[in-house]
């Protein structure tokens, strides 16, 4: 399959249309390989317009959700980001595109090696890989000019808007485990502005400040 051109027809159509017009998220959407995020079984599926799964009962997220979570971020290229749910390792190598360093929590441990192993053979050298409770955000390397969530949260846990800089922004799937409002808060001083733009499915956010394991 020619997965170069499939990439290229996947921004042209699922993308640019509905409205994901910064330069530079195009650009990384336009370069990240993501049928190597995908299982082999799959893959013929990877540019195809919807979630995908990727073992563990855990799910890669649709193309065009990745791209309004990371426009959203509006991320000019010297930032440090923290991500919580690392999954497949997509949306990490798209904000290792966009940005200086990521720190991707993940707290299944075989996901992150797998995510480890596709990012290091596709060359990139700006991401650090932590096991654990992202809930609780990484302490040891913030704070953080943006944090994103990739998984579904009853409410935002306190750790992740201690830990953003003054100014810096956090986008997070905000609701029940159903449906969720994709919800970006702005840290300024010592207030919050949040506002939601569209509604989503995210796999739940499991840990201290999000739903409790079952
Ligand atoms: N951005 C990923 C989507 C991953 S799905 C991709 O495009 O592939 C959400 C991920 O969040 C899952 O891998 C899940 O295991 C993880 N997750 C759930 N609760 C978590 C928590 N408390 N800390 C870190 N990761 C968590």
């Amino acid at each position: 399959m020619d997965f170069e051109a499939l990439r290229q027809v996947m921004v042209e159509t699922q993308l640019i249309p509905r409205g994901i017009a910064d330069q530079r998220v195009l650009a990384a959407f336009r370069q990240v390989a993501r049928q190597e995020f995908v299982p082999a079984d799959i893959r013929s599926a990877a540019y195809d317009d919807c979630a995908l799964p990727i073992g563990d009962n855990q799910t890669i997220s649709q193309p065009y959700m990745v791209a309004v979570m990371t426009k959203l971020l509006k991320l000019k290229g010297l930032e440090t980001v923290l991500e919580i749910g690392t999954g497949s390792g997509y949306q990490t190598a798209i904000l290792a595109e966009l940005c200086q360093k990521v720190y991707t929590v993940e707290r299944l441990a075989p996901l992150s090696q797998k995510a480890k192993e596709t990012i290091n053979k596709l060359g990139y050298r700006n991401i650090e890989f932590i096991t654990a409770d992202g809930t609780e955000g990484f302490q040891k390397a913030a704070p953080y000019d943006a944090i994103i969530v990739t998984a579904a949260c009853p409410s935002i846990p306190k750790p992740l808007t201690e830990q953003l800089k003054d100014g810096g922004r956090l986008v997070i799937p905000v609701g029940d485990t159903f449906q969720q409002m994709l919800t970006t808060l702005t840290k300024q001083g010592d207030k919050f502005s949040t506002f939601e733009s569209v509604a989503c499915v995210f796999v739940p956010l499991v840990g201290k400040y999000g739903w409790k394991p079952t």
